[in-house]
């Protein structure tokens, strides 16, 4: 496929822009003038729409296919929440920073405020702050949060350790190193969740945060919660819960009521905007009574008469962790969501997430193995162990479902699973779409034992077949000729 510059034919013009009515200025200084004309590609608006309709063609999206990316929660969110968005858009995020700004924004901050309001809500919390952009800037934060707790308490030498199950996702011990702690790692026992017994072994007052993925990677909810939430507090160790997956459990229970201090929750996965693709993301921190005086700033308060207006000057805060609110838009989106579906809707996304997953896993467990097999919450887990003994790996059941036109499923993670397939349907899917995907991974089992070949050679519809993915990564190279 040509690049777009080469498709440039000198004179096409896509849009005819009316004559100059501006006067040239006169006052710059030459060496900032433009000598040569910018290199802009020349197309007509139809080449443009065939460009980049054919580029979108060749990648694979919610909107086009079945995306079952465990722990991404690829679901399908509806247009509509576009236009919340899109209505924010003419108001200048300067505005309410600036000195009584705040009375030109009162929609505009009542609209966080009460975004906080509802996050707080479902996730049990007493504040949110709305600054981090993305999953694992939440972690940072409330890592963050929970070091400027003990610092104020005169604990900060005494504090060195972050306790994090191996069946965390993999930012959490990435975020708490970060801020500054070192790791201990409690393995998974048999039945799926963190080791008890290792737990308490590992727990000291030298811990200052014990941070737990809910469910874990393994698809399942820890049933111990309140009994670990109990061992961390007595060491004044917090507990902080990684909510990037509260699809599961939304309306069902609160991270709040079972003991924990700080969570953050992934709007772009939840809450209305999709994740991965590129685009901009929130992971909005809610914490509890005790860590509210650590919070970034500005703070939206509600004063008696209902206005709001930005604190700003708290001196124990941790300072900003982005620029203005966040990102604005993507709550907007969330809080669409969120009034759109109401109490029940959230109950009913998180009910039905949980049954897809587990039909999905009951109707493929007789063709691939089952490492945990219980009930699992929004993802299973299937390892690819008995394709193995025919040369199949993970990897090669991935390319083939590209072939038959659905997006893999996250494979080789949790990386405590051998060649991990993890399969997460979310509820938008329909059953009629389940019951086909099913299908082409029971055909995919038996094609590992009769045809391995075809397995290994997959793919063979897409434009390009296997990268090497690493080098790929960190030699890219955009511009080859398809
Ligand atoms: C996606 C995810 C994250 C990270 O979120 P980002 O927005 O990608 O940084 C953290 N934890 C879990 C469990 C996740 O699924």
């Amino acid at each position: 496929m040509q690049l777009i510059y080469e498709k440039s034919i000198p004179g096409r013009r896509g849009i005819k822009l009316p004559t100059s009515d501006v006067p040239a200025a006169s006052a710059l200084p030459q060496a900032l003038l433009r000598q040569e004309a910018a290199g802009l590609a020349e197309l007509s608006e139809l080449d443009l729409v065939r460009h980049f309709t054919n580029l979108s063609r060749r990648n694979f999206s919610v909107d086009t296919n079945f995306y079952p990316l465990g722990s991404c929660t690829m679901k399908y969110n509806a247009k509509v929440l576009e236009n919340s968005a899109a209505l924010f858009a003419p108001f200048h995020p300067m505005t309410a920073l600036l000195p009584g700004g705040e009375e030109f924004c009162q929609g505009t901050l009542g609209m966080l405020y009460d975004l906080g309001q509802m996050l707080s809500d479902i996730t049990g919390m007493d504040e949110v702050t709305t600054q981090p952009l993305a999953g694992a800037h939440g972690e940072m934060t409330g890592i963050l949060l929970i070091a400027a707790y003990h610092a104020a308490k005169g604990n900060k030498s005494k504090k060195k350790y972050v306790v994090v199950p191996d069946s965390s996702h993999g930012t959490n011990p990435a975020s708490a190193a970060i801020a500054g702690y070192e790791i201990i790692t409690v393995p998974t026992a048999p039945y799926g969740d963190m080791d008890l017994e290792l737990f308490k072994k590992a727990m000291n007052d030298e811990v200052a945060a014990v941070m737990m993925t809910c469910p874990n990677t393994l698809g399942l909810f820890n049933p111990h919660i309140k009994e670990i939430s109990d061992i961390a507090h007595s060491h004044d160790a917090l507990m902080y819960y990684d909510g990037a997956n509260l699809n599961a459990i939304m309306g069902k229970v609160k991270p709040g009521d079972v003991g924990f201090d700080v969570v953050h929750v992934n709007l772009h996965k939840t809450f209305g905007t999709p994740h991965g693709g590129g685009g901009p993301g929130a992971g909005p921190v809610g914490v509890k009574e005790v860590l509210i005086p650590f919070l970034p700033q500005p703070r939206i308060v509600m004063e008696d008469d209902g206005k709001l207006m930005l604190e700003n000057s708290n001196p124990c805060t941790i300072g900003r962790t982005a620029g203005f609110f966040g990102n604005f838009g993507v709550m907007a989106k969330a809080y669409a969501y969120i009034i759109m579906l109401g109490r029940e809707g959230l109950i009913q996304v998180s009910e039905q997430a949980v049954l897809n997953a587990n039909y999905i896993k009951e109707r493929l467990k007789p063709y691939y193995d089952l490492p945990y097999d219980m009930t699992c919450m929004h993802e299973c887990v299937f390892s690819a162990s008995r394709q193995l003994k025919h040369g199949v790996h993970a990897i090669d059941i991935a390319k083939y479902l590209i072939d038959r036109g659905y997006h893999p499923p996250t494979v080789y993670f949790p990386m405590i699973v051998k060649d991990a397939i993890m399969i997460e349907p979310t509820e938008t899917e329909s059953k009629v779409t389940m019951d086909e995907f099913i299908e082409v991974m029971i055909e995919a089992a038996k094609t590992a034992e009769d045809n391995p070949q075809a397995l290994l050679d997959a793919p063979l519809t897409m434009p390009i077949s296997r990268l090497d993915e690493t080098k790929a990564a960190r030699e890219q190279n955009v511009c080859c000729q398809w």
